[in-house]
């Protein structure tokens, strides 16, 4: 069998379609994984990277007092599977095996991934022959030559891979641990440091720094108004920018009539036709068209590997000469751009442009098969128009422009107006993305004189730098050496998830910004694109085997190690500095006590803010847990309480803002405050006066103080009224509580609205929902099954409550509901033989639990029966004729244990009650006689 193992599902389906040829290949599941048998080959995808490197096991500890953070650097380092249904599957194909082609993408990631599955291969069959196919397209023709003559394995470009991998996880996981550590971080807050990631992030922290200290200056500007022929004309001051007010004032003031028309010069501009795309000229490209870096590169992934364009991660911008760019525009007819194709068949340039770069792994990107737009929906489609706009440009001819420059002379002060008009559109023809402005001038000779209709002097001032918009980012990484073609759109991605950056254009958090000053301040190195440039280019080494792998990794070992002697030795500095640089981000604003900050806590999964000052002062405001999102300082303010807003983000959620927090701790305390008999509008305004905000500050205050503070004459009810009041509160919180549990969440049908509802209509606990009636519940939104179910599930609550009240032990409790005695009245009424046997728990403790439970209740309680009463009893019974276990248990109920029981028991008052016919009863009862 010929194994062949492609780089993701999705290529492994069209890799088996094109082989195959005309017949469908059907995928079949082997272990929850599709494969793609056909004649005696089978085609299997992996999931990208299928293992793994991480460090030998016993280091997940970070707080080791022997495994510290630097260990890492020297720490071994294994292969683990991350799919292991697939690696289960490789290994089992392999086995049977008798050829294995890898085909995977063509490049230093895809061939670290091929060799990947080579090693899985190789373990369980160390002798089938295992070869290599390489296409940049996944399109019948390239498919075809690539299985038609495969080649080997590249060792060397994988090793690259490899080099990489292991020294990203030994800078990243060492340094992530160093800061995180240094800083007191842990859990979702830790600050993570990359090799290629803390260099970008540093660009855009220096960015920010320049904005911030940039001064701009003041600049004028001069133009004036004439017009020929009614067209109007507008002419620029030929100084340009005047940066003092005085002369531009002067110049100004001296443009006065005659204005003559001093000199025409006429001229042409060619305007080049694009160059094909590389991978950062694409995303720059498609960030035009509103797409993120990260979407662009997905959707283009989505489209290479559904044959309709070419391997999109390239950094090559010239059309080998095996590209076949004839095949291509026929490949592309028969849709769309069927006329766009026949004009630059027909226009077509000598040779088609080309860039500065030029690699030999893969071609430029470019369309390799027909789409429609129904088939690839809006967002793929515009990728794939952009590749093959671009395609039809960079074999279209340049564009031409005729300019003019006119210039003018107003009594001594000069002038010029600039004009352009497109020639031939050459390019712009088929690719409309940019667009050709046209400013034409009327038809002037020099000599002619022109009214001067206005003049215009505008002050004008200096700009700073802008912020990096992703796209630019990537290609100032690119122009630095950071990062690949592949990696960096993930690294944005990642400075943005880890929350160091926000915002397009991309300017860096509070975070951000502190580690990236305490790595500046320490160790320099890691936020110098100069070490991961380095990198790169030892990596260009190991693809030529001019270097070892080994060799590279120790070197970059020696260098972290370098780092940690410095970062070691200012440890402490470090947090601090971060620390002290990252409070703001989770200070709220003063405390309205005590002037102190308050400030975000997170606990675990529970989150408040709290003062800074505490414990001598306590004020703190509670905030829903963070399973409903964590909370995070917004930008806003509250104008009355000068406290920053706050808001919950949750993964794929909406936020939801909850404003200033002291605001909503006022508004949802306020109908608790009015719940309170004594409660006035006035008393609320005196009581916030003296920051006493919720019915359990009330309650929990001594009453000299509370007296003291709202003068009032007597402080004794309101605390006594606070504390029914909290009493309520807490029956209602934990209906709310109860119906949550029970009550399946459905839209438009929220806890909150069901609770509110049943509050309204005074069922408020869960007692009172024990005994609601149906309409009740009807009305709070629960269909009639749901309202049994809540019902049910409320009065076994209560039920259960009652005995544990009453004083039956837990253990013993769940013996009876197990038995389904379940309500404390059937402790009162079912005798106690029937409670014993259906419980299993001996009678005599039986009695002891229904005497607990009847006492509790106000009722009398039934006589005591022993065990060896109803042991002996039983025996009696048995010894009827006809009377077998079940007929005893059935008596039980009717609480006849015995032979003595049975005489006095009235057969037909008891026959319906345990359901044995009258006549036997008699019949039992005639024996006993
Ligand atoms: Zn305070
Ligand atoms: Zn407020």
């Amino acid at each position: 069998m010929h194994l062949i193992i492609a780089e993701k599902n999705i290529s492994a389906n069209r890799i088996a379609q094109i082989l195959a040829g005309n017949e469908k290949v059907r995928a079949v599941k082997d272990g929850g994984v599709a494969t793609y048998p056909f004649d005696a080959k089978t085609v299997v995808g992996l999931k990208g990277h299928v293992v793994e490197v991480d460090f030998e096991p016993g280091y997940t500890n970070w707080r080791s007092a022997t495994r510290t953070p630097r260990t890492l650097i020297d720490a071994g380092t294994i292969k683990k599977p991350t799919e292991k249904k697939i690696v289960n599957l490789i290994q089992k194909l392999a086995k049977k095996a008798d050829l294995v082609t890898i085909a995977t993408d063509y490049d230093t990631e895809g061939e670290l991934i091929g060799k990947e599955a080579y090693e899985l291969v190789r373990a369980v069959n160390p002798s089938v022959k295992i070869n290599r196919a390489r296409f940049s397209a996944i399109t019948p023709a390239e498919i075809r030559s690539a299985f038609e003559s495969p080649t080997d394995l590249d060792f060397a470009l994988a090793a690259a891979g490899e080099a990489r991998q292991v020294v990203d996880l030994m800078w990243g996981a060492s340094l992530t641990r160093f800061i995180s550590l240094a800083a007191r971080r842990g859990g979702r807050n830790i600050l993570s440091v990359g090799r290629v990631q803390s260099p970008t992030l540093a660009m855009i922290v220096e960015r920010e720094r320049e904005i911030e200290s940039f001064i701009p200056q003041t600049y004028w500007m001069l133009s004036l108004m004439t017009e020929k022929d009614g067209q109007p004309v507008e002419a620029r001051h030929t100084t340009g920018r005047f940066t003092d007010h005085e002369e531009a004032l002067a110049a100004e003031a001296g443009t006065k009539e005659p204005l003559v028309v001093t000199d025409i010069k006429e001229g042409k501009k060619n305007d080049r036709a694009p160059t094909p795309f590389d991978t950062t000229t694409f995303i720059v490209a498609a960030s035009r068209l509103g797409l993120s870096a990260a979407n662009a590169m997905r959707i283009a992934e989505d489209l290479y590997m559904n044959g309709y364009i070419s391997y999109p991660r390239t950094d090559n911008t010239v059309y080998p000469k095996s590209l076949d760019l004839n095949a291509i525009l026929n490949t592309l007819k028969g849709g769309v751009f069927d006329a766009d194709i026949a004009w630059v068949q027909k226009n077509r340039r000598p040779v088609p442009t080309r860039g500065k770069k030029e690699s030999t792994d893969h071609p430029p990107i470019h369309p390799t098969g027909a789409a429609t737009r129904e088939a690839l929906g809006q967002d793929r489609w515009k990728v794939y128009e952009l590749v093959v706009r671009r395609f039809l440009a960079t074999l279209s001819p340049d564009a031409t422009w005729a300019t003019i420059r006119c210039t003018f002379d107003a009594s001594g002060e000069p002038y010029a107006a600039t004009g352009s008009r497109l020639l031939s559109a050459g390019w712009r023809q088929v690719y409309p993305y940019s667009e050709a402005k046209e400013k034409i001038l009327p038809v002037l000779t020099a000599g002619e004189h022109l009214p001067l209709k206005d003049v215009n002097l505008e002050e004008k001032q200096t700009q700073p730098p802008p912020r990096y918009s992703q796209s630019r980012l990537i290609q100032v990484m690119e122009e630095l050496g950071l990062g690949t073609k592949s990696t960096r759109h993930e690294v944005i991605g990642k400075l943005i998830s880890r929350r160091y950056v926000e915002g397009n254009p991309l300017r860096p958090t509070l975070v951000g910004r502190a580690v990236t000053d305490a790595l500046d301040n320490h160790a320099s190195t890691i936020t110098d694109p100069e070490m991961t440039r380095t990198l790169e280019e030892h990596m260009q080494l190991i693809k030529q085997s001019e270097r070892s792998r080994e060799d590279i990794v120790t070197e970059s070992r020696e260098m972290l190690h370098r780092v940690f002697d410095n970062l070691e030795a200012h440890e402490e500095e470090i947090g601090e500095e971060i620390m002290e640089q990252t409070a703001e981000e989770h200070t709220v604003g003063p405390c309205p006590v005590c002037g102190h900050d308050l400030r975000i806590r997170h606990i675990g999964v529970s989150q408040f803010i709290g003062c800074t000052g505490y414990p001598e002062c306590r004020f703190n405001i509670s905030l829903p847990g963070s399973t409903w999102g964590r909370a995070i300082r917004l930008d806003e303010t509250c104008e009355k309480h000068g406290l920053s807003h706050v808001s919950l983000i949750r993964k794929g959620t909406r936020p939801w803002v909850i404003g200033c927090p002291l605001c909503s701790h006022i508004e949802s305390n306020t109908e608790a405050l009015r719940m309170m008999p004594s409660m006035t509008d006035d008393l609320i305004q005196r009581l916030h006066a003296h920051h006493i905000y919720t019915v359990s500050e009330i309650a929990n205050k001594e009453p000299a103080e509370l007296k003291k503070a709202l003068e009032i004459k007597e402080a004794d009810h309101l605390i006594r009224e606070a504390a029914d009041a909290l009493e309520i509160l807490r029956h209602r919180s934990e209906l709310k509580k109860f119906i949550r549990k029970v009550v399946p969440p459905r839209r438009g049908r929220s806890h909150a609205k069901i609770t509110r509802s049943l509050v309204e209509q005074g069922i408020g606990d869960i007692h009172a929902l024990s005994q609601a009636a149906p309409a009740v519940l009807k009305k709070a939104g629960i269909g009639d099954a749901g309202a049994t179910e809540l019902l049910d599930a409320a009065r076994a609550l209560c039920n259960e409550r009652a005995l544990r009240d009453a004083g039956v032990p837990a253990v013993s409790l769940k013996k009876y509901i197990a038995g389904g005695v379940a309500s404390p009245d059937d402790f009162c009424y079912l005798p106690i033989p029937y409670l014993s046997i259906k419980t299993g728990i001996n009678p005599e403790t039986v009695h002891k639990h229904v005497d607990l439970v009847c006492s509790y209740l106000g009722r009398p309680t039934p006589e005591k029966i022993t065990r060896t009463a109803l042991e002996r009893g039983r025996k009696e019974l048995l010894a009827i004729p006809g009377i077998g276990e079940a007929t005893v248990q059935k008596l039980y109920l009717a609480g006849i244990y015995d032979a003595a029981t049975l005489r006095e028991a009235d057969p037909k008052k008891i026959s319906p009650i345990i359901g044995i016919a009258e006549a036997r009863l008699h019949d039992y009862i005639g024996h006993v006689k």
